[in-house]
């Protein structure tokens, strides 16, 4: 039986890093382009009258000036905080007192932990984003509910045990030896495990004691093949906070390099304020940084350097850190990372934001082997964008005369509508 399918429309195809060459050298896009599926990847790419000619059998959906993207992926997410997006009036460390730790308290109930983490997936789903990497609460049973519900859906994501041994309400508190136990059983338990990746997630230096910070780089040693994510550097408040928690550290970054924090497969988000040390070690190290540009305005962190960082070969993601971040749109959170990017005297391109926005998100969580990128042997998790979705923008795009010029105002002014359809491992979610 041909279980092949041809899906033809506008076809972003990425073939390097345009955060490091010229966008125009290493992104281009088919206006009559075409992208073979079969049951869960892609086998080919290329243009609509040559792959319909050479695969006749094939089903196709035509899309017709819709842009098929890789799906997008969100590098840094809290699922559990999906029901105190935009809450008011807060700085980190408050926001956390007031908003986080309160809501975090109910993933104690696993039907509470099902039912957000299948309303935040499908709220990604609807906003076109395949793929995440997500922090839980410290219950297990945050963890297996977020894989179960993605596994349900036939997602790939990234998720771990938060993980909290200080500075934090008694009932969120772990140890560092139940912080290895529990993140060692779940890891060996989810990680490979159909779709699913385990991360281990250390909350941020504050809230672990250097006991915690030393038993989970123990367990990464242990399991390199996962993923350690934590954030680093948001805002100045906090970095005064760990200078006093650390006083031998040498800056914030130190705080989990000491303990075999840093490296290949580590992700940092936000990462602010860096010092030129911490700069130069995490790009020695293939350390990947994860920019949250909705969530650095909303909580009033700062204005990272996109452009500085990218210029040091550093692996960047894009991220809502939902819900520190006030939407759940990956296209809502590019043109946050346009505006701060102007704020430092850079305008990205349309071509390097949807980039950094896959196959940018791709690359900081090591998954670019098998997503963020239309090419044969991919995942065949796509993203298809109206580039009409609306007046405002229709009126705008009809007007353009270059592709970029029809794309940028989804980005600047789409939401959920621009999402024309998802595929999920070659599953169309909507028909
Ligand atoms: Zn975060």
């Amino acid at each position: 039986m041909n279980n092949q399918t041809l899906l033809l429309g506008q076809t972003f195809e990425a073939h390097a890093n345009p955060m490091t060459l010229p966008w125009g050298d290493a992104v281009s896009v088919n206006a009559t382009g075409a992208v073979l599926i079969d049951d869960r990847k892609i086998l080919r790419v290329g243009s609509a009258a040559a792959l319909r000619e050479e695969h006749p059998a094939a089903r196709v959906v035509d899309y017709g000036t819709h842009l098929i993207c890789p799906g997008f992926v969100d590098a840094h997410v809290h699922y559990p905080q999906t029901a105190m997006i935009a809450s008011w009036g807060k700085q980190l460390i408050d926001w956390l007192n007031s908003y986080t730790f309160p809501e975090e308290m109910r993933f104690e109930d696993p039907a509470y932990a099902r039912a957000i983490a299948a309303r935040y997936l499908d709220l990604a789903l609807d906003h076109g984003t395949t793929t995440m990497c997500s922090y839980a609460t410290i219950h297990p049973i945050s963890v297996e509910a977020f894989f179960e519900q993605a596994a349900a859906r036939g997602m790939r994501v990234v998720a771990g045990k938060t993980c909290m041994d200080r500075n934090a309400p008694a009932d969120l508190c772990d140890t560092a030896q139940s912080a290895y136990d529990d993140s060692k059983s779940l890891l060996e338990r989810w990680h490979g495990k159909g779709r699913a990746h385990y991360a281990i997630t250390p909350r941020f230096s504050p809230t672990s004691t250097p006991e915690q910070l030393v038993a989970l780089g123990a367990l990464w040693a242990e399991h390199p093949e996962c993923l350690m994510q934590t954030h680093l550097s948001e805002q100045l408040t906090e970095i005064d906070w760990v200078r006093r928690l650390y006083p031998q550290a040498r800056d914030y970054l130190d705080t989990y390099e000491a303990h075999g924090l840093i490296g290949e497969r580590a992700v940092f988000g936000h990462a602010i304020h860096l010092e030129p040390r911490e700069i130069d070690r995490i790009a020695e190290t293939g350390t990947a940084l994860v920019h949250c540009p909705t969530s650095n305005s909303f909580i009033g962190s700062g204005l990272m350097d996109v452009a500085g960082l990218a210029a040091r070969h550093i692996p960047l993601g894009l991220a809502t850190d939902t819900g520190g971040g006030s939407s759940f749109s990956m296209l809502r959170t590019m043109a946050a990372a346009y505006e701060i990017a102007q704020l430092r005297g850079t305008a990205l391109h349309p071509a390097q934001l949807i980039w950094l926005a896959t196959a940018g998100s791709a690359r900081s969580l090591h998954l670019h082997d098998h997503l963020g990128t239309l090419a044969a042997g991919y995942d065949a998790d796509l993203t298809i964008l109206d580039l009409a979705s609306t007046p405002a923008i229709a009126q705008r795009s009809h007007e353009a005369e270059t592709i970029w010029e029809a794309v940028f105002p989804t980005i600047m002014m789409g939401d959920d509508r621009a999402i024309a359809d998802v595929w999920i491992a070659g599953n169309r979610r909507r028909s």
